[in-house]
């Protein structure tokens, strides 16, 4: 292995933090760098947990500071815009430049909506700590509306909430909305 030039990663979700640590064991690897815009590790399976505050911000999104401590991974907080495989040099959006000896992709996916007409527009992702926060924000305003209306067809509407996709991810919400909405709309 070229180990003068460090090993660059981009991306860190699960992909990206479980290749840089198992590289990490690779004696003739000189450095590893991992490079994301966000500063938090996002434990997806988790985010029901902190949309129903079972569980920490800490707890499901750690810094990647505190995850790579100790552990002789580098991390840079930054987003890669341009990349040169000639060259093998990275262009971040900071302005700076990083010159790599090897490169991992790991940037994950984005929401998708099958051309489901009117998803993207209407629906709430779930796919970050910020979508959890929003969506949760959401759900209490509806409850807190339908607690005040006394219009009946309208409180219905407001107690009523669909989701797009059923796959795990959707019935696992389906089955999280079921439990703590009963909880809170008291
Ligand atoms: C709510 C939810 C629950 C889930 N539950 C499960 C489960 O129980 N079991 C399971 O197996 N899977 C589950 N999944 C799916 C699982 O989370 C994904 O398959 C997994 O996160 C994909 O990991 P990844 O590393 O490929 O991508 P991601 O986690 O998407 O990470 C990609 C990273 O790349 C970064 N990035 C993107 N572009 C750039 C760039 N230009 N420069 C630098 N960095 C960049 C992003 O910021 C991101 O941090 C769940 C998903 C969701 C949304």
């Amino acid at each position: 292995m070229n180990s003068s030039r460090p090993t660059v990663i981009v991306g860190v979700g699960f992909a990206g933090l479980f290749t840089a640590l198992h590289l990490r064991y690779q004696q003739d690897l000189r450095s590893i760098v991992l490079i994301d815009p966000q500063e938090r590790f996002i434990f997806k399976p988790m985010l029901y947990e902190l949309l129903t505050s079972e569980l920490s911000e800490d707890a499901v999104c750690p810094t990647y500071k505190e995850l790579l401590q100790g552990s002789n991974v580098n991390f840079v907080q930054d987003k890669v815009v341009a990349i040169d495989l000639q060259e093998k040099r990275l262009k971040l959006a900071s302005g700076s430049d990083y010159i790599y000896g090897y490169l991992v992709l790991t940037v994950g996916s984005i929401q998708g909506y099958l051309g489901t007409e009117g998803a993207q527009k209407n629906a709430f992702a779930f796919r970050t700590q910020e979508n959890a926060i929003a969506l949760e924000s959401q759900l209490r305003k509806c409850l807190q509306r339908a607690r005040q209306t006394d219009d009946e067809t309208q409180r219905r509407s407001l107690l009523t909430f669909a989701i797009v996709g059923a796959g795990p991810t959707g019935v696992e919400m389906a089955a999280t909305l079921a439990d703590l909405l009963p909880n809170w709309y008291v």
